[in-house]
């Protein structure tokens, strides 16, 4: 029988740079990995600034490491034998897993002081017992097919490993706080998303719908990129805003240079509601500066003017192709090109403006119920637990 690895390391980041913070980060960290793990029977242990999975049934070890590389907060991860930190044991464990042909190396690490080799001594050992029993195998320190890795830790186990492989990165969701993310149905606002996520917060969707001029497919969509982005934060509560009667009224009373401009100081308005409703504490938008006319830095201020919540864009310096590449890492990108009308394509002016001048706006503002047109929408907001 095939001898099989039996635990999982996990590396987290920059947590341990936060000092005083460093228990809450790690109880952050520990509580998402047993979360993102919920569907599964193994047990997650903490020790000295390593989480580690185990007895997880060998068949699930794929699905499992597909899970963890989606966790914020985790630097890297390997999968790993561990043994108890007995010379011999280590040595017959080595010679069973190791392949038998190639160029390796051995790198031991001791954090365990009292492990009676140094790192140096025990390397050069098992090199040595690896080498008397395989001759198709080879040392080579630099030009090494494969890295023997031998971690030898405080808690007396020895753990060891081939690989390391790439973790998220970033902080642990849920450390920094709740948002909530404006969520179109494009390509920006997913990627903006999982940006801020991987700083640690939770998010809450906002989504303004326009039916009946955008179809049950737009909204299918943006629950789809709803349903990827929960990967990487837990859940995501779906806030299904209708601005039909918005834009309409709008479109009444507005010029068209103007309505691009006044439909965002509205979908700020709302947010902001259901974020001091919620306990939220920022807004996010996928705005890239300079993108289209509304992402002006005149136009940003005049949609920042009509609220006090700090609005985060995250994209504010990024290249739509720079977008684009994280839209495919994350797998969102093929759901925010399906091609179905987004609210904001419903009524487009031909030449909104691009320098929107604030007692202008104020001045066509006055012709609208702004009070009770936010609450009718807030009060006819469906949420969906996505
Ligand atoms: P995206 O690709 O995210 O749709 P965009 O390049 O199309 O962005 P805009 O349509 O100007 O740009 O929207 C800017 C931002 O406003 C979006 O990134 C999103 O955060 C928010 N937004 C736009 N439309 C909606 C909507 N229907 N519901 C919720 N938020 C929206
Ligand atoms: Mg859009």
């Amino acid at each position: 029988m095939e001898y099989s690895v039996n635990c999982i390391i996990i590396r987290p980041g920059e947590l341990f740079l936060k000092g005083k913070n460093k228990f809450l980060f790690e109880n952050c960290l520990f509580d998402n990995i047993k979360y993102a793990l919920k569907d599964y029977d193994i047990s997650v242990l903490k020790s000295q600034n390593r989480f580690y999975v185990e007895n997880f049934n060998i068949s699930d070890l794929n699905n499992i490491l597909n899970i963890l590389q989606k966790v914020f907060g985790i630097t890297t991860i390997s999968e790993a034998y561990k043994v108890p930190i007995d010379k011999d044991l280590i040595k017959e464990t080595v010679l069973k897993i190791i392949p038998k042909k190639g160029k390796f190396r051995v790198t031991t690490k001791r954090a365990y002081k009292q492990f009676p080799m140094s790192s140096m001594e025990f390397s050069a050992y098992l090199g040595a017992e690896i080498l008397k029993t395989y001759n198709e195998l080879s040392v080579d320190l630099f030009d090494y097919d494969f890295n023997l890795n031998i971690d030898i830790r405080e808690n007396k186990f020895a753990y060891i490993f081939f690989e390391t492989i790439k973790g998220a990165g970033g902080l642990p969701v849920g450390i920094s706080g709740k948002v909530g993310l404006l969520l179109s149905g494009g390509i920006d606002s997913p990627v903006a998303g999982y940006m801020i996520a991987k700083r640690g917060v939770e998010l809450k969707a906002i989504h303004f719908y326009s039916f009946p001029y955008t179809s049950d497919l737009a909204l299918l969509k943006v629950k789809d990129l709803a349903k990827k982005l929960s990967e990487y934060v837990k859940s995501i509560d779906l806030y299904i805003v209708p601005f039909t009667a918005i834009q309409e009224e709008i479109h009444k009373k507005c010029p068209e240079a103007y309505m691009i401009t006044i439909m965002r100081r509205f979908m700020m308005r709302i947010a902001e509601k259901i974020s001091q409703n919620n306990d939220l504490s920022a807004i996010v938008t996928g705005e890239s500066l300079g993108q289209v006319a509304s992402q002006t830095i005149p136009s940003i201020a005049s949609t920042d003017n009509a609220i006090n919540i700090p609005v985060l864009r995250p994209l504010i310096a990024f290249d739509k192709i720079e977008i684009i590449e994280i839209a495919k890492k994350i797998n969102t990108y093929e759901i925010s090109i399906r091609p179905y009308q987004d609210c904001c394509t419903v009524f487009v002016p031909e030449k909104p403006a691009i320098k929107p001048k604030l007692e202008l706006v104020a001045k066509l503002e006055e012709e609208l119920d702004i009070e009770t047109l936010v609450n009718d929408a807030i009060s006819s907001t469906t949420i969906e637990t996505i």
